[in-house]
């Protein structure tokens, strides 16, 4: 019964068109997002639908599918789901369907989104009866997984709206919060020297020692006492560490790199002032600290009073907005001045892992959601 309804069934085709993020693809085994971009478009123009690409980088685009209202346009709700999926082998685009899941990259991050947010407005349009004053823009944004070019380059244009619901499997789970992430690099530099005679160079790694000493004592503590009411603490994880030749050289240099989740009320600069005064003990030891990643990933914290999101907190069925840890496109386009929340089907456990896999019924009824939230706006 399930392989029959509409939303699995676009699924399936989803799935198995790769649609790999080409910065993450290393052994090219996709063409980025195009193909799917190409068939949403066809199935849209098929249906009547107006679209329009936006052009992000070389061979990929974002695509915009419009339904107007019946009368004049008041207000604008997109909905934005990424195209793009993590690395895998080519079977894993074999759609498979096992007992109640659907098998295969991206069903759940977030091709599962992708299918209901796009059959829920293939439906609305089918009926004829659009929203009387509320403009539906369909948005399958490029490039999530890497640096979310997509989203920032729709946040640039000069289209806003009243709400946006950017696709993740947050298991229905309406989110108004999540946190913002900076990568940061420490480096110590020293003075080479034969290993068999240590005391006449200076070592950067045991200098580094002495920061990460300093980074998951006094800091970690700090980071402990600080709280969000919907994401909790912020976190810190040392994510990659480099320095030395070979075992008889005191090294000269050692880099230490940082994963930062912040929550609402961190910025860059207060985290890195923060840093910079941990690190004033250490005086001519203390290691050199910089962002080293340019793009602004700040934490999402939209207004759960806004009109639209309680509709939307109202259809999903749930009393209350949740936090989440990960970051999303929503940043991004909240930036870009349109309020962002993050809805849809699946496990978050699920994206990436090498066997993924959606739940059905989750998916069925996170169509049927997101069809009633597009049905009951004004
Ligand atoms: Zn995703």
């Amino acid at each position: 019964m399930h392989k029959e309804s509409p939303v699995v069934k676009l699924l399936s085709k989803l799935v198995s068109i790769p649609s790999i993020n080409p910065s993450l693809d290393r052994e090219t085994v996709g063409c980025g997002e195009e193909p799917v971009t190409a068939f949403l478009e066809e199935t849209s123009q098929n249906a009547g639908l107006v679209t329009e690409r936006q052009k992000v980088a070389t061979g990929r685009d974002n695509l915009l599918v419009r339904l107007p209202p019946a009368g004049e346009v008041k207000n604008r709700v997109l909905l934005a789901p990424h195209l793009d999926v993590v690395p895998a082998p080519l079977e894993a685009f074999i759609p498979k369907i096992i007992g109640n899941q659907l098998h295969g990259r991206g069903a759940c991050d977030t091709k599962g989104s992708v299918a209901c947010f796009f059959q829920a407005l293939l439906d609305l349009a089918s009926s004829s009866e659009p929203p009387q004053e509320t403009e539906i823009l369909f948005v399958g944004l490029v490039d999530e997984e890497f640096t979310q070019a997509g989203s920032r380059a729709f946040a640039e244009s000069t289209i806003t709206g009243d709400l946006a619901i950017v696709g993740e499997p947050t298991g229905l789970e309406v989110v108004s919060s999540h946190k913002g992430s900076l990568w940061i690099q420490l480096e110590t530099t020293g003075k080479a020297a034969h290993g068999s005679t240590p005391e006449k160079g200076v070592n950067a790694i045991e200098k580094m020692h002495q920061a990460m000493n300093l980074l998951l004592g006094e800091y970690q503590k700090s980071l402990n006492s600080k709280s969000d009411p919907l994401l909790g603490r912020p976190t810190l994880s040392l994510g990659t560490i480099k320095g030395g030749d070979q075992p008889n050289i005191v090294p000269s240099r050692c880099q230490l790199e940082l994963d930062r989740r912040t929550i609402p009320g961190e910025s860059p600069e207060s985290v890195m002032e923060d840093l910079h005064a941990l690190f004033g003990v250490l005086g001519q030891s203390a290691p050199t600290i910089k962002i080293s990643r340019t793009v602004p990933c700040p934490p999402l914290r939209t207004n759960p009073e806004l009109p639209f999101a309680k509709l939307l907190l109202k259809c999903a069925n749930q009393k209350q907005m949740k936090g989440v840890p990960y970051f999303t496109d929503a940043s991004p386009l909240s930036m870009g001045g349109t309020p962002a929340l993050v809805f849809g089907p699946g496990d978050i456990e699920q994206a990436h892992a090498e066997k993924e896999w959606i739940d059905i019924e989750e998916l069925e009824k996170a169509h049927s959601i997101v069809l009633n939230f597009l049905k009951s706006l004004p």
